[in-house]
């Protein structure tokens, strides 16, 4: 892939007060993983019957998986937050990147038995950064997923040119799950928030995939809204512009 160039935007570093509530909210999160691999590693340490053992093992890989996602998502959200994010811009294959976004929830979709249905339409080649749009478009799908028992969820894209010559791209994530509370719709945006943590303790979840969706759609010049009827479901909306990569338009 090609690099043509590279913006990183700074802002002011995280205050003091900030950091402190990131830690608190970190150790937190860091807890109940823990606490499972701690646990679990000693009963494996005795005599457990090989289902006990598989067993136990399920729930390691998953533990430890989700320190993964939480560590992932800490960094990413730490360095946005300092300014430290160098967003690329390089041409990308909107339909393809799309496609492939959804192949990685598939599975998972698969196995709960809930529907996927994925829309793009064919563009001319876009510029952008196609790691952080992958990014952007997998949380959103996978808060669906995770957050959906029966039903379906789907993807919409929408690109519409612009008169300055760009695309004006709506991404709209819709799914049949638990929904969210009309009280908590403004601060799933934020840092370590969750409609119900009771809820996304046993989902699972950092907290910080919504925080890092809005920073890093801000930061593409876009916006990220939410409308949701508890018990019905969600959709999530991502709006941004992507210009016609360079080579498309020589072309
Ligand atoms: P998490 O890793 O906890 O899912 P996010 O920042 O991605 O963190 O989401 C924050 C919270 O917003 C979730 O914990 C959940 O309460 C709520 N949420 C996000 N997406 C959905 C959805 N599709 N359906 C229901 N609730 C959602």
């Amino acid at each position: 892939m090609q690099l043509i160039s590279s913006t990183a935007i700074r802002g002011p570093a995280p205050s003091y007060d900030k950091k402190e509530q990131l830690f608190a909210s970190l150790c937190h999160e860091i807890r109940n993983p823990l606490n499972a691999i701690v646990g679990l590693s000693r009963i494996m340490g005795k005599q457990a019957s090989p289902e006990r053992q598989s067993e136990c093992l399920h729930v390691l890989e998953q533990s430890a998986a989700m320190l993964e996602e939480l560590l992932n998502d800490v960094l990413d959200f730490t360095r946005i937050d300092a300014g430290m994010m160098a967003l690329e811009s390089t041409p990308l294959d909107l339909t393809l990147l799309v496609e492939e976004t959804a192949q990685m929830v598939a599975p998972r979709a698969r196995e709960k038995n809930v529907g996927l249905h994925v829309h793009c339409p064919v563009v001319p080649l876009l510029e952008g950064d196609p790691l952080r749009l992958r990014q952007i478009i997998l949380n959103l799908l996978g808060n669906a997923v995770k957050f959906t028992e029966s039903g379906f969820i789907s993807l919409f894209v929408q690109a519409d040119p612009a008169p300055d010559g760009s695309y004006r791209i709506r991404m709209t994530v819709t799914d049949t799950g638990i929904g969210i509370p009309e009280d908590k719709q403004g601060t799933i945006f934020d840092e370590f928030r969750q409609a119900d943590t009771a809820i996304s303790s046993q989902y699972g979840g950092s907290g910080l995939g919504l925080a890092i969706c809005k920073r890093l759609l801000e930061m593409m010049g876009g916006s990220i809204s939410v409308v949701s009827m508890p018990g019905a479901g969600s959709q999530f909306t991502a709006l941004l512009s992507l210009s016609v990569a360079r080579q498309t338009m020589a072309a």
